[in-house]
């Protein structure tokens, strides 16, 4: 397809809450025409206290599953979108729609179905407010029957409803897309950041705009670290290794997609629009800066295996390996010394298999002691290039050194993009807070 320059966006939940965020929206898509493709989720909080319609809606599941009065609840979801219309002074019939759906409510409704309402018919009064045309996600996001999105076919209708598209604006409902059946069936939670991945990159967009009401990624968590600062560019890689250790603003899956093409995502706010927010691309130009950010998370368990004298480790740690596969659990690390190793877990869990992987660990031949470690929490510092410059790796340990917090565990990760080590749970805060102070203030 000829690059012309096309911007995918997608609006999360909060940026479509109520009348005062869709006119926000309305305000972003309309001040730029190549704004043309929109994704939304369904209505999210406006305030604390209130509910989202997507759980709202797996709540109105559960009571027809169990047959408990739900007409309640229904209208509580269909009382929303009304009034949201009404705010908004358009004249689409919501409530026709909202008929439909609750003829078609039953014990045996297909729940993907349900839920995905709140997308769709935020998407329907998306379409009439902005005047773009309204494509179903159904007719575009196309899953096997094994559950995974089969890339081709949703190439193909994508493109295909695109150039049969006279208008050439259009909003689609994230979430959901349906089997070579036609039924419904949605992506993991928060999976719209994933159906604007998928869109723009069958559109081969100029740049996916991912909505949200952060102005961008901080470079450490604000509950820990007092204003943080705003990340203004990094890599896809460098997202996953902070993503994987606990720093959430897109769907884990979200990166894939438009990596494969180098389109980039640029995180904005829609309460604060001229905002720069944060892009992620396949190479930043701005190599000056050593750490892109910090993150981590608690709760890790770290169970150290020490080997027989003349035993072989390398086959030892393949057979402690399956045992832990066995149990289902993923492995995060395994940092190693000549006759011991030791393998970092979630707490949580292992916790329930816990005095079984080791009674399984300690009947293999070569094994000498099992010990355990409960208390860990891992930091990752992450930055490109990082690795290759001397003395960054000296300078964390010195630091952490000299505040008492002592280090359990190393691990540099093989991309040269993150440096993560292990501490003791209580040392968490206070260690993000010196690393942020020494390596980014
Ligand atoms: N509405 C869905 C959820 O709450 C999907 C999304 O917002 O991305 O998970």
């Amino acid at each position: 397809m000829e690059k012309s320059y096309l911007i995918v966006d997608k609006f999360g939940g909060s940026s479509v809450a109520s009348s005062t965020q869709f006119k926000k929206v309305k305000d972003i898509v309309l001040s730029k025409k190549n704004r043309q493709v929109v994704i939304v989720s369904a209505l999210g909080k406006r305030n604390k206290e209130d509910n989202k319609i997507t759980d709202l809606l797996y709540l109105l599941h559960a009571h027809l599953k169990y047959s408990v009065a739900y007409d309640n609840i229904f209208n509580l979801v269909r009382d929303r979108y009304v009034s949201l219309r009404d705010e908004l002074g358009i004249t689409y019939k919501i409530e026709d729609d909202f008929d439909s759906l609750y003829k078609e409510l039953n014990k045996n409704i297909n729940p993907d179905y349900l839920v995905s309402r709140g997308e769709y018919f935020c998407a329907k009064l998306m379409a009439a407010y902005l005047d773009f045309d309204f494509l179903d996600a159904k007719d575009l996001i196309k899953f096997d029957y094994n559950g995974k999105i089969n890339e081709e076919a949703t190439d193909a209708a994508i493109k295909k409803a695109y150039a049969e598209n006279k208008k050439g604006y259009f909003v689609i409902p994230g979430f959901y897309g349906s089997y070579p059946n036609g039924d419904v069936h949605l992506l993991s939670r928060g999976g719209s950041d994933i159906t604007g991945s998928i869109v723009a990159k069958a559109l081969n967009a100029s740049v996916y705009e991912n909505w949200t009401d952060v102005s961008g990624i901080l470079m450490a968590d604000p509950r820990i670290i007092e204003n943080p600062k705003r990340i203004n560019e990094i890599t896809y890689d460098e997202l996953r290794e902070l993503s994987y250790m606990g720093a959430n603003v897109l769907h884990e899956e979200t990166i894939f997609p438009v990596q494969e093409l180098n389109i980039p995502i640029n995180i904005l706010n829609t309460n604060d629009p001229t905002n720069p927010g944060t892009i992620i691309r396949e190479k930043c130009d701005d190599v000056s800066q050593v750490i892109t950010g910090i993150s981590g998370l608690k709760d890790f368990a770290s169970i150290t295996v020490t080997k027989e004298f003349n035993a072989n480790k390398t086959a030892l740690i393949g057979d402690v390996l399956a045992i832990f596969k066995k149990y289902n659990i993923v492995v995060e690390h395994i940092p190693s010394s000549i006759d011991s190793f030791s393998i970092i877990v979630s707490r949580v869990k292992v916790e329930k298999y816990l005095y079984d992987i080791i009674s399984d660990i300690k009947a293999l031949a070569d094994v000498k002691e099992v010990s355990i470690d409960k208390d860990i929490a891992l930091v990752a510092v992450v930055g490109r290039n990082m690795v290759t410059r001397v003395g960054i790796s000296g300078k964390i340990f010195g630091y952490l050194g000299e505040e008492g917090i002592n280090i359990k565990m190393i691990s540099q990760g093989s991309h040269e993009i993150a440096i993560i080590f292990g501490i003791s749970n209580n040392d968490f805060e206070k260690t993000l807070k010196v690393l942020y102070r020494k390596l980014v203030k």
